[in-house]
């Protein structure tokens, strides 16, 4: 079985063939077992950050909301039959509790149980992608919301408009005990992390490695290895995970993305994964990302010998 990383292993299933089936999903807003997942500014309520979970509310509270035409989600339905729903909840009063807090998804994920962390990716990234399709792509007519949240209609030109998740690679580059990392402009320190970049129309993913790898680093990548995949709700993309071969060796940075790129020793990125995984950040260290992020868990895969290319 592969390795599910943060964001992933969704238990809900999405029943994704009834969807369509308006009398089916009007049964399930009317049962009182369906939940709702409100959703303020993108960001979830939680009620104790003491043991974070996720507030789940009885769909009562939000029927004149749902009438009102605020975008409404059908998330799927979970192994005891309950059916969860995401509501775009901005603007909305906050909580029935006063002490709840809407918490930002990146911070609240590592908190959550892996379930629910799957589950608010799903929802963050159709209500984001709701919030900013409202209109045809094709004739620019105002679209109305159809499928119970997984499709936009044109009234005009009948064009149908699907939520959509954009392919990112992100590679570990290895050459025999080494491996590559880059350290991005555009964050300040000493954070290190695994090379990656949006995959283009007509690029494979293997293509789109050697591509951006030797954008990035001016490395020349042989064979590429698929490992795993990890979706990100910032605004929605999939994650994809290689390991990739390097088979030049002098480094040359694109000065546009990239501050530093250096070979590291692999005993050198085991320790950097060991104090990631304890939460260690000193800024004044290299380091690389904490386990939220599949970059983690390429350079903890290689380090440890788990995977080679
Ligand atoms: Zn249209």
């Amino acid at each position: 079985m592969e390795d599910i990383y943060c964001f992933a292993g969704n238990p809900l299933d999405r029943v994704s063939e009834r969807r369509r089936d308006k009398e089916w999903i009007g049964s399930l807003l009317a049962d009182p077992q369906s939940r709702m997942l409100p959703l303020y500014d993108l960001k979830p309520a939680v009620q104790d950050m003491e043991s974070p979970a996720l507030e789940w509310q009885p769909l009562d509270g939000w029927r004149d909301r749902i009438a009102a035409g605020a975008t409404c989600i059908f998330l799927g339905v979970a192994d005891n039959g309950q059916a969860h729903f995401a509501i775009d909840a901005t603007g909305a009063e906050s909580s029935s509790n006063a002490n709840a807090d809407n918490v930002d998804v990146r911070a609240l994920a590592p908190l959550v149980s892996a379930g629910e962390a799957a589950i608010l990716a799903e929802a963050r990234s159709l209500i984001d992608w709701h919030a900013r399709h409202g209109f045809c792509a094709q004739c620019g007519t105002p679209t109305n919301v159809s499928s119970a949240g997984w499709t936009r209609r044109c009234p005009n030109c009948r064009a149908s408009h699907y939520p959509r998740s954009d392919p990112v690679t992100i590679m570990l580059v290895v050459r025999g005990e080494r491996a590559l990392l880059g350290r991005n402009k555009r964050r300040p320190g000493r954070r290190f992390s695994c090379l990656a970049g949006f995959m283009e129309p007509g690029e494979t993913p293997e293509e789109a490695v050697r591509r951006e790898v030797r954008e990035e680093s001016g490395i020349r990548v042989g064979r590429v290895k698929y490992l795993a995949a990890q979706p990100w709700p910032f605004p929605s993309t999939l994650m994809m995970g290689f390991l990739a071969e390097g088979i030049s060796e002098e480094i040359t940075v694109d000065p546009e993305e990239i501050a530093e790129a250096r070979w590291f020793e692999r005993e050198e990125i085991r320790e950097m994964v060991t104090r990631a995984a304890a939460g260690q950040d000193d800024p004044e260290q290299v380091s690389i990302p904490q386990p939220l992020a599949i970059a983690h868990h390429l350079c903890r895969r290689w380090s440890n010998r788990l995977d080679e290319i």
